[in-house]
């Protein structure tokens, strides 16, 4: 390890020959979030080619200096304290699509609307459930992201990672390791795209069917207010959104965090929330629903830099 008494931001510049422009400093990661919440990370990076990625891997293990990838932010909780540590997000050569008959190969930063409207204008089927889900394929495969009774797991035939030391690994869709809102990605460096096994169709009754999704979705969700989704995992054979419903919780506040009074399981940002107000909102719910229903609810929505 190099001596963490050098400067690691000049290092980083250097490695990555980036100009100012493109490495941003002291970057505020509610500016990246759905929730809008969140304090600074160390440095913010946009990853446009694979060498780029190797670049960083190799850099987070020498320098031993934390690095979280930040899909879309859609199910993200930054802590008001920040990240110490470099943001990045995938684009460009990290964030391509191309198919081959119903074989979709597809980058980590490709977002799940691309994707899903991409599929139905070619009459290919699978991912119609993705269009109501702001998020990316990265961020889909690490969270197995899904609705309407699919998961993007389901669809995934392979998915390729690396390491810090910069090597790419295929793994099958088995050494995933696919469940509920969740796979074992995790434990990789960075995920960096993922091979789709997709279903030939009509191209119209895709795109009726995606669109139907969509509308449910917007119709029953809060879509428009900041959040993060889903915040709770819905235990087995029940939904997180009802108990919270029947706990009256529903309008709840805590601060500037508010429980949707459209739907339960979504916590927003109404008023200049922190996440302190977010996670007490959090703990305050868990709590409720424990005393009243004797269900212990989890939470989906990922943490960084607390
Ligand atoms: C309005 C709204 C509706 C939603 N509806 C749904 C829904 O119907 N179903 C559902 O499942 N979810 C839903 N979500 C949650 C969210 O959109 C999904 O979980 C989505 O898959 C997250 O993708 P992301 O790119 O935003 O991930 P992020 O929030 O950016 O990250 C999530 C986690 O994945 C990690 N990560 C992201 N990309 C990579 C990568 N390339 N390599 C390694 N790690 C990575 C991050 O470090 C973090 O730990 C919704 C969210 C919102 C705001």
């Amino acid at each position: 390890m190099e001596n963490r008494t050098e400067n690691w931001k000049d290092a980083l510049a250097h490695i990555l020959q980036s100009p100012s422009s493109r490495l941003r400093l002291a970057e505020p990661l509610s500016k990246h979030t759905h929730f809008g919440i969140g304090g600074e990370a160390d440095a913010y990076f946009e990853v446009s080619t694979l060498a780029e990625l190797v670049a960083l891997a190799r850099f987070h293990r020498q320098w031993r200096i934390p690095v979280a990838v930040i899909g879309r932010g859609s199910n993200l909780l930054v802590s008001d304290a920040g990240f110490n540590g470099i943001g990045i997000r995938l684009i460009g050569a990290l964030a391509q699509l191309t198919v081959d008959g119903n074989t979709v190969s597809v980058g980590a930063g490709v977002s799940l609307p691309r994707l899903s409207k991409a599929m139905s204008r070619r009459g290919l089927s699978g991912v119609e459930f993705a269009l109501g889900i702001p998020g990316s394929v990265g961020g889909a495969l690490i969270m197995n992201a899904g609705a309407w009774g699919s998961s993007f797991g389901d669809i995934v035939t392979n998915v390729t990672v690396m390491h810090d030391t910069g090597e790419l690994t295929e793994l099958s869709h088995a050494q995933a390791r696919f469940e509920y809102r969740h796979s074992g990605l995790t434990e990789y460096f960075c995920v960096t795209g993922a091979t789709l096994a997709l279903e030939p169709g009509d191209a119209e009754t895709i795109t009726e069917r995606m669109q139907a999704f969509y509308k449910q979705k917007v119709a029953t969700q809060p879509f428009a207010e900041e959040n993060a989704g889903c915040m709770f995992k819905n235990p087995p054979g029940d939904s997180a959104g009802r108990l919270i419903d029947a706990c009256g919780l529903k309008g709840h506040r805590i601060g500037g965090a508010e429980v949707s009074t459209v739907h339960g399981n979504f916590i927003l940002n109404s008023d200049n929330a922190t996440a302190a107000d977010v996670l007490n909102l959090v703990a305050h719910i868990q709590q409720q629903v424990k005393e009243k229903t004797g269900v212990s609810l989890q939470t989906e929505v990922k943490r960084l830099g607390f």
